[in-house]
């Protein structure tokens, strides 16, 4: 007889999943709505007002939220207010490429309390490992009491992430495929003596400007990450899609022309092989695991080079692609753009693809349907450092949903 997989068994996994879950979720109205009244909470959720009571009865006991006594406004009883005990703890966030490594640290609230970025010796594993602890460290020194409430560690990296048994092909500027292996999950955990949770860049900025930006206003968006490589994020229905590898979301590898170069993936005529910073430095001559490359991007931009503005006129058709392939395939209530390039270079790229191919709903106003993320650079460790959050709070829903 075959197994039964585990997501169909009804066993107390599953009523534990179901408690975790609710738990996540009053959090989630706390933390994005608070201070807000039980009964409100209840509303929004549509569970019992027991239950609520019960979930917040325990985050209180934990420390993780406080209540507040509101002020008598008219008539009637004066509430208590569910908030986030932001201090309670706070986590630390790693945005890693072949390049450099930003560092961000958050308290439950997602303010940045400190951040800080380096370029890597060199384009590795061990490199990038030794700035992360480094910067850990750094972190450590400079906030002693900060970091005693340090719960868990994101890290954002570009995938795709080898599954194991197979080990991804080529490694080139566009993806940091060998940093995110269990192997070197494993090694960074046991140095940093912390819970480590790991996802690809663009699911990392898309949980960003969900949790901080300007994702707030949508329970289902696409994020789409332009960097060397080109990757995309999907929040749906309110929750990360994270893939059955946690490989969703590899745009750049869809094919756009079979008949064109050779990819990394094994491909011929991948998106990102024409829509991606690892492209633009090839048009130009510039190497793409040199940190510098992307500096002179944006000087060049900025002095309004006709190099990059023809590139970007050459390249106009495979955005419309893009975005005609997402909106058809989700329809989410708007795309974000964002990378680790400058916003105004993004907000080019988007009006020289205009006007966009049709939606299949008649929305023909482009700023309704794409725009540039509003967590810019810090997006990525900043959803990082979401991801962390997630897991502090619901380990087996973050287990499930990253
Ligand atoms: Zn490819």
């Amino acid at each position: 007889m075959p197994a039964i997989p585990s997501s169909f068994r009804t066993s107390g996994t599953n009523l534990t999943r179901a408690k975790t879950h609710n738990h996540r979720v009053v959090l989630e109205v706390i933390r994005t709505r608070g201070p807000i009244g039980r009964t409100e909470i209840s509303e929004i959720t549509s569970l019992s007002r027991q239950t609520v009571q019960n979930i917040v009865g325990e985050l209180e006991g934990r420390g993780i939220v406080e209540m507040h006594a509101q002020k008598a406004t008219g008539r009637g009883h004066p509430g208590m207010k569910v908030a986030i005990r932001a201090e309670h703890a706070c986590s630390l966030g790693f945005h890693v490429d072949r390049l450099s490594v930003t560092a961000i640290a958050c308290d439950l609230l997602g303010n940045i309390v400190w951040q800080e970025s380096r370029q890597h010796s060199a384009s590795t594993v061990a490199a990038a490992n030794e700035r992360i602890l480094d910067l850990a460290a750094h972190f450590r020194q400079a906030h002693g009491q900060m970091a005693d409430r340090l719960f868990g560690v994101g890290l954002a990296a570009p995938g795709p992430f080898e599954v194991p048994g197979h080990a991804v092909r080529d490694r080139d500027a566009t993806n940091f495929s060998e940093f995110g292996s269990a192997e070197n999950l494993g090694v960074l955990q046991e140095a940093l003596g912390l819970p480590v949770v790991l996802q690809n860049d663009a699911s990392a900025a898309a949980l960003g400007e969900h949790v901080y930006g300007i994702g707030r206003n949508f329970s289902s968006f696409a994020f789409i990450q332009f960097g060397m490589g080109l990757g995309a994020g999907f929040v749906l229905n309110g929750a990360l899609y994270p893939g059955a590898t946690k490989n969703a979301g590899e745009i750049g590898h869809v094919i756009v022309n079979p008949a064109g170069p050779q990819c990394t993936c094994g491909n011929r005529g991948c998106l990102e092989r024409y829509l991606s910073l690892n492209a633009l430095c090839e048009r130009l001559g510039l190497e793409p695991t040199d940190p510098a490359s992307v500096v002179r991007i944006e000087a060049l931009f900025g002095e309004g080079d006709g190099q990059v503005l023809d590139w970007m006129s050459d390249v106009a058709p495979y955005m419309r692609q893009l975005v005609n392939l997402v909106e058809m395939m989700l329809d989410p209530q708007a795309i974000v753009l964002g990378g680790i390039i400058r916003p105004d270079f993004l907000q080019a790229l988007l009006e020289r693809a205009e006007p966009l191919p049709e939606r299949i709903d008649g929305i023909r106003k482009s700023e309704d349907r794409i725009r540039v993320g509003t967590s810019g650079a810090t997006a990525v460790a900043l959803g990082a450092t979401a991801a962390a959050v997630d897991a502090l709070y619901a380990p087996s829903v973050s287990h499930l949903l990253l």
